[in-house]
């Protein structure tokens, strides 16, 4: 038998007795000098950090992505020089639902990849749709409140859903994505990923080029009908947890293929949507997919709450080469994602683990909880500011980005204004076969139950916009549906 390890206290003092506390007699009462019994309770009782807002369930390993195309003349870097092999972390989450909830439910599934580059992370923070329900975050906590539990019943409401969607052209595209086979995909290795954002490349030219990144699943699309959800609910509430984990630990290593679509940077100008509209695609025929690699998914997490749980990700992390773009929802994101993880995580939850860069970090934030010195260290106590005279870390100008034009002037600008919310859903609907198009309208009668008639009216004109049809098979589908109770 291999040699026992010692139990230890948190300070590496020999834990004398696990089994037994420290009482006056062998009934009790219990002495409050047994610091060890004090500790268990009081970390017990500091187990749980505050969970995801939003996304707060989710599944998770680790993984690789490997480069075999070339978009070096777009952008310079390193992460996609041809044949470069990065490891990575995936994070795969339904929406609305707390810590405890289902995998099983229709929700859009977050998709967020963290990329361990050799000049610092990059994290694409995306969803399995390539849209969003809002275009502006102004709106995001509406949106996310309606997601979340109604004050007075503490239960979900399909009429605050409803009641913002239809009030809300610019959710069309996305809740029509959300009620087809694709909100409720079996399990997160079955579904795409995308970007969803514009993000910019750019190379070593000082050439800028609008992105969009996809990650197109390998084995294939697959999702549950309501009817098969409900049922499986009833017998395991961990289906995708499940799923990944044992085809990993199986070696059945799920796989994407990944693909970007390119935009001149002056073409910006010309589509006739905005190309930074985050409810709106790049059609392909316009900008195809060019395939540039696969990521690979093939270790489970040793510890889940070490390494998913404290997993933090941001659009704020890019890597030079990779740049933002004007799109609004990005632009907020930039900002939320971090200070969320300062909040939930604390403020230096770059030095865990999971979070942790490969290459050195050298940088003069200073102090604060939780501060390590690890990941930050300059190794030089006296260059604690900057400029500094002691060879403290220094800017490096080649990291600088190509300017990028802007104009106009400040304002609160109306975004409904003038905007086609229905083009790009009518070409959705119009890819649907009728099987695909039964279940929409289905799904969207149960999911509108309960609803004032007043606002399904409302979005039922919203579907006429989008094809005749689509509005006649809602509303059908809510009829038969009232008459079969
Ligand atoms: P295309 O016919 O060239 O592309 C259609 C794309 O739609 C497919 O490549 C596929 O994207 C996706 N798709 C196919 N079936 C479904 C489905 N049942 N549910 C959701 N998505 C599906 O036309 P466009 O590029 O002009 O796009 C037409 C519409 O397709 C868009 O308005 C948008 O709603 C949707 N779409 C477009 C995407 C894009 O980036 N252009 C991406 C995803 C959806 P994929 O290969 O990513 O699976």
């Amino acid at each position: 038998m291999s040699e026992r390890i010692t139990l230890t206290t948190t300070a590496g003092a020999a834990v004398p007795d696990n089994q037994n506390s420290i009482t006056a007699g062998p009934r009790g009462p219990v002495l409050i000098q047994d610091y060890q019994l004090l500790e268990k309770l009081a970390h017990q009782n500091r187990e749980r950090i505050p969970e995801r807002t939003v996304h707060a369930k989710g599944v998770g390993a680790h993984g690789v992505l490997k480069i075999t195309g070339d978009i070096t003349r777009y952008t310079k870097a390193a992460v996609f020089k041809p044949g470069t092999e990065t490891p990575m972390l995936g994070r795969f989450s339904t929406v609305a639902g707390e810590r405890g909830a289902a995998d099983a439910e229709r929700d859009v599934r977050g998709f967020a990849l963290k990329f361990y580059t050799s000049e610092g992370n990059w994290d694409l923070v995306g969803n399995n749709t390539p849209v969003f329900f809002v275009r502006d975050a102004y709106k995001f906590p509406d949106f996310i409140h309606t997601q979340k539990r109604h004050p007075r019943t503490n239960l979900r409401s399909n009429t605050a859903q409803w009641d913002f969607w239809s009030l809300s052209p610019e959710s069309l595209h996305q809740v029509t994505i959300l009620m087809s086979d694709r909100g409720l995909p079996i399990d997160t290795m079955h579904m795409n990923g995308y970007g969803s954002h514009t993000y910019s490349l750019w190379n070593e030219k000082g050439e800028r080029f609008w992105v969009k990144f996809h990650f197109k699943t390998m084995q294939g699309h697959k999702f549950y009908t309501n009817a098969e959800a409900k049922e499986l609910v009833g017998t395991t509430r961990e289906s995708s947890q499940e799923a990944l984990y044992n085809a990993i630990e199986s070696g059945n290593f799920p796989r994407w293929k990944v693909q970007v679509q390119i935009m001149p940077e002056a073409d910006a100008d010309k589509t006739p949507y905005n190309p930074f509209d985050l409810t709106k695609v790049w059609p392909h025929k316009d900008y195809p997919p060019m395939d540039i690699g696969i990521m690979e998914l093939n270790r489970n997490p040793d510890d889940y709450f070490a390494e998913i749980e404290e997993a933090a990700f941001s659009p704020s992390n890019i890597v030079p080469g990779i740049g933002y773009s004007p799109d609004k929802m990005l632009q907020a994101r930039i900002f939320s994602y971090a200070d969320a993880h300062r909040y939930r995580l604390g403020t230096h939850y770059e030095q865990i683990p999971v979070n942790k860069p490969l290459c050195p970090v050298h940088n003069y934030h200073r102090d604060g909880q939780m501060n390590t010195y690890g990941g930050h260290s300059t190794n030089n106590v006296d260059a604690y500011y900057e400029p500094n005279s002691f060879n403290g870390p220094v800017e490096d100008k080649s990291a600088q980005e190509p300017p990028l034009k802007i104009s106009g002037d400040a304002y609160r600008y109306d975004h409904r204004a003038g905007n086609d919310d229905y083009s790009q859903v009518t070409a959705l609907f119009n890819l649907f076969d009728q099987d695909q198009k039964n279940r929409l309208f289905s799904n969207i009668a149960d999911a509108m139950e309960g609803v004032p008639d007043f606002i399904i009216e409302r979005q039922l004109g919203h579907f006429e916009k989008v094809h005749p049809d689509y509005a006649a098979g809602v509303r059908a589908a809510i009829k038969r549906k009232k008459e079969s109770k």
